[in-house]
């Protein structure tokens, strides 16, 4: 597949784009290329775009840079180490002192924390808002504001926000809209497409999809912007290793069959939570009484694979239901083809406790695998009793 990728469908894209034939032995898996270093033609004689060292470049990695590209519609694709690697990258590429962000009142936790952390201390400011408001967005906007930082569906609630608004009103501020798409991924959700500068990935999740494998990847139109992030990865040097690089793409190559399994056993499991006594609310955008429904069908192609819901007992019997699933193993994360179950409060959004972050101690999340959903539908009515 050549330069002329975008006309293929995604799921004709997941397997070849960036991933030709190994031109050397014909191998039609993009080889581990398990090297540090490659030979140069003579002393200053590599040739641009050749490979001279492994933390700047290496063939395996950038088949999946570019196969990435290709499923979110980009220009340029970068792969990191970790989604936070990612997330670290993008906010030193472009946040100075005395800039400013505007960031999700439900943010993914790690990310939370690296800024009110780590950026504070170097003299970067923020506004937590609900970014499903879009005058609250509107009104935390300051002449300072570089980033409006978003995740839709956002973690652990599922709140939907409009990103074509959302990029309206990050662009009339000057500032860029980045959208966190690891919950949507680009087969249920394109984010550039809708206005959007960046989209950040935790290629820990679907993309890589099967829990063996930790990544994150940035993609973004502008080529300013894939510079600076391309020096900032090679200064610092949060790259993924060849064998991480080969799983994610590995596991690329099955995301829309996936994705599709994953929609289709969540809508099964809200379905049988909905009806159920023990269960006081619902959070999945795929519900027609979820505030943010109607947004989510514009712009989302299916709803998604995750699930939280609040028990009707409050925090010790949802506790309870966490200790006594069989299938949905009780582990942080979420994305791989297993079912997990998990109490925000306790587990992933332990460290935004006390802070406008914090999450309901009710509240389960699940990650809703692709087993048999009859079998998941059963094994979460057991452990509701
Ligand atoms: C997991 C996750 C991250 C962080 O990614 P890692 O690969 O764990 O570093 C960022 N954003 C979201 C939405 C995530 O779920």
């Amino acid at each position: 597949m050549g330069d002329d990728a975008a006309r293929f469908g995604f799921e004709t894209r997941a397997i070849h784009a960036g991933q030709k034939p190994d031109p050397r032995t014909g191998a039609v898996i993009v080889p581990i290329y398990q090297t540090s270093t490659y030979a140069q033609d003579g002393v200053g004689g590599t040739r641009e775009g050749d490979y001279e060292y492994s933390r700047t470049a290496n063939p395996t990695r950038t088949a999946l840079e570019e196969a990435l590209a290709s499923l979110e519609g980009a220009r340029h694709g970068l792969a990191f180490a970790s989604g936070m690697a990612a997330t670290d990258a993008l906010l030193r590429s472009v946040l100075r002192p005395g800039d400013h962000l505007v960031l999700g009142n439900d943010a993914y936790g790690g990310t939370f924390r690296l800024i009110d952390k780590v950026l504070t201390q170097w003299g970067v400011e923020y506004t937590v808002a609900d970014l499903s408001r879009v005058d609250e967005v509107r009104a935390a906007v300051r002449p300072e504001t570089k980033l409006v930082w978003c995740e839709s569906p956002s973690n652990p609630l599922l709140g939907i926000a409009d990103l074509a608004a959302l990029a309206g009103i990050a662009h009339e501020g000057g500032a860029k809209l980045v959208v966190d798409n690891t919950f949507a991924t680009p087969y249920l959700q394109t984010p550039l497409e809708l206005g959007a500068d960046v989209v950040v990935h935790s290629t820990t999740k679907y993309l890589g999809g099967h829990s063996d494998v930790v990544g994150g990847a940035i993609l973004t139109d502008e080529d300013e912007l894939r510079e600076k992030l391309f020096f900032i990865r090679n200064s610092a040097g949060a790259v993924p290793g060849a064998f991480d690089a080969w799983l994610t793409l590995r596991g690329i190559k099955t995301l829309a069959v996936r994705m599709e399994r994953h929609c289709d056993n969540a809508e099964l499991v809200v379905e049988a939570l909905s009806a159920h006594p023990k269960v006081a609310k619902v959070f999945y955008p795929g519900l027609g009484d979820h505030p943010g429904h109607e947004t989510a069908a514009k712009q989302m192609r299916r709803f998604g694979g995750m699930v939280s819901f609040s028990h009707a007992d409050g925090e010790r019997a949802a506790l309870d239901v966490a200790a006594n699933t069989e299938l949905f193993i009780l582990a942080e994360s979420l994305g791989g083809i297993e079912s997990l179950i998990e109490h925000p409060g306790r587990m992933t959004h332990a460290s935004v406790v006390g802070s406008t972050l914090q999450v309901p101690a009710d509240l389960l999340r699940l990650s809703v695998g692709i087993e048999d959903g009859t079998d998941l539908v059963s094994d979460l009515r057991k452990a509701l009793g």
